[in-house]
């Protein structure tokens, strides 16, 4: 589908965009919970930004599922 450009230095870095970041489990992509992580302008030298992706049970696990809430009320407005 897309290629990743991004090149990591060491390895372990891999980029696992069909499985959970968490359990590892296998999920379909069109059930994954896309997580991105922005750090403030002031620890960006030291972190930076970072796509995860999980499963809807980790996602619960970390009260994501509050944000699909908000998701679903949004769609409904239409
Ligand atoms: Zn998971």
């Amino acid at each position: 589908m897309t290629s990743v450009e991004q090149t990591y230095d060491g390895a372990g870095e891999d980029v696992h965009d069909r499985e959970c970041y968490r359990c590892d489990r296998n999920v379909e992509p069109a059930r994954l919970f896309r997580v991105t992580v922005e750090p403030p302008e002031t620890m960006a030298v030291e972190y930076r930004d970072s796509e995860r992706f999980c499963c809807p049970d980790c996602a619960a696990a970390m009260n994501l599922s509050e944000f699909s809430e908000e998701w679903i009320e949004r769609r409904r407005q239409r």
